[in-house]
């Protein structure tokens, strides 16, 4: 069975997640395409899917009877309305993340699915296939490490464009490590704090750079990130989990060590998208494949609604200099339903 997918967002990523969805992947084919910018939806479809269908909203793309599953690509504030929809309509939604882009309008999406009694919802958080973590996690789950202790890490981007203002060094670079380490150690979070170091010469006037962000988790583990994202070097991700017997390092991207000009060098990537392009193919295969058998392996919509929770803790910790608890209620048990194959 081929996999009938519609696209609500034809912009950056919406581009590459239908060329791979269409072209590339197994089982999944592009069969409808919407963008608030019609011009750009109609082009994206002649140059990628030239047989999908254009539609002007993108409820009319989840109301497609054509259509199997959808894929939410679109700006963040509008995730949460073609998320419910598609819940709604009885449909699986692959959302790219955020969720949603306050707490309340990711437990909305929770309340909407629980209520549906299945699950339709996964939030694109993509380094759980990383193949780096996904290494670090095993020797974390294996016990190699001993119970982890601490973890240190930094996010480093050479540069961020104009639009990249206010916080969104926390909830758009940062949100990655909130869900990856979540994920990594099988832990949530109970506390936040921010500290803003002196600030780079490289940053504009309205955007703190870098930030220190730690966070305690509830069996006591400690987790400083470093986000530096005008650190000019280079798009750099690091993560070393301390552990009682052990310390295991995130493996760095496979590159040639040169010798050359009396130097000894390896490169340093500069674009996130080719730190983790083999993540997001790994990322949608399994989608595809957990679809067709109607479950969700990857980030659910709780997963989501943590991120967003303990995003916006950070942000009232950068703002109030306080160490901010991170409060969640229960989660609900629909949410503890072990998927037949468990990937990330
Ligand atoms: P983008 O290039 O700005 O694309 C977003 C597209 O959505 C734009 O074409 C925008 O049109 C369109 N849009 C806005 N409102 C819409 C609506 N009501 N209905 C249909 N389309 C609408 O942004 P992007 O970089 O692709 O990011 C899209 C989403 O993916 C964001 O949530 C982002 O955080 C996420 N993302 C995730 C990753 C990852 O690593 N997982 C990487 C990149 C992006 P206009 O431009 O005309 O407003």
């Amino acid at each position: 069975m081929t996999l009938k997918i519609g696209v609500i967002g034809t912009g950056a990523i919406g581009q590459e997640h239908i060329e791979r969805l269409h072209n590339r992947l197994v089982g999944s084919t592009v069969v409808a395409v919407n963008d608030i910018n019609l011009d750009q939806a109609r082009a994206v479809a002649v140059r990628l899917t030239p047989a999908a269908r254009v539609h002007e909203t993108g409820q009319g793309v989840v109301s497609d009877p054509n259509v199997d599953a959808v894929v939410v690509t679109s700006w963040g504030p509008t995730h949460e309305e073609f998320v419910l929809a598609s819940i709604a309509a009885g449909k699986p939604v692959f959302c790219e993340k955020p969720l949603a882009t306050t707490a309340a309008a990711c437990l909305n999406i929770v309340n909407a699915e629980v209520a549906s009694g299945r699950h339709f919802v996964q939030v694109g958080f993509m380094r759980r296939y990383d193949k780096g973590y996904r290494l670090l996690k095993a020797q974390i789950d294996n016990g190699n490490l001993g119970a982890p202790l601490m973890v240190h890490c930094a996010h480093r981007n050479p540069s961020v464009p104009e639009v990249y203002a206010g916080d969104m060094a926390i909830t758009d670079s940062f949100v990655h490590e909130i869900d990856v380490l979540r994920w990594l150690l099988d832990d949530d979070y109970v506390s936040a704090q921010v500290i803003l170091p002196k600030k780079t010469r490289h940053s504009r006037a309205d955007l703190d750079d870098p930030h220190m962000i730690l966070l305690e988790t509830a069996k006591g583990i400690r987790i400083d990130v470093e986000v530096f994202v005008n650190c000019p070097y280079g798009y750099d991700i690091q993560c070393q989990v301390v552990g009682e017997d052990g310390v295991g390092y995130l493996p760095e991207p496979m590159s040639v060590l040169t010798r050359k000009d009396a130097r000894l060098s390896h490169e340093i990537l500069q674009d996130w998208k080719l730190r983790f392009i083999d993540s997001y193919d790994v990322e949608l295969q399994e989608w595809i494949e957990a679809v067709k058998i109607g479950e969700v392996w990857g980030p659910t919509a709780w997963d989501g609604y943590f991120a967003s929770v303990t995003a916006e803790a950070c942000v009232e910790a950068k703002h109030s200099g306080r160490i901010v608890p991170i409060k969640i209620g229960q989660r609900p048990a629909f949410y503890d339903r072990k998927p037949k194959r468990a990937a990330a």
